[in-house]
């Protein structure tokens, strides 16, 4: 089973574990249409973002 990322656009087959909770009906699989890639640059740009309101001048 693969998934259409939807970020990218790229398919990607999701881990064992991923597709057990899928199966069962644990989680939809419109919940895991991002990619390992995609998620690191959530977290990368939830990251950006966190450090930059940190930078902000309080003084403000
Ligand atoms: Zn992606």
């Amino acid at each position: 089973m693969k998934i259409r990322c939807k970020i990218c656009g790229e398919y990607f087959c999701p881990g064992d574990d991923t597709l057990d909770l899928i199966a069962e009906g644990y989680i939809s699989s419109d919940s895991v249409n991002t990619c390992d890639d995609c998620w690191d640059l959530i977290e990368l740009s939830e990251y950006d973002l966190i450090e930059s309101f940190s930078d902000a001048d309080p003084g403000l």
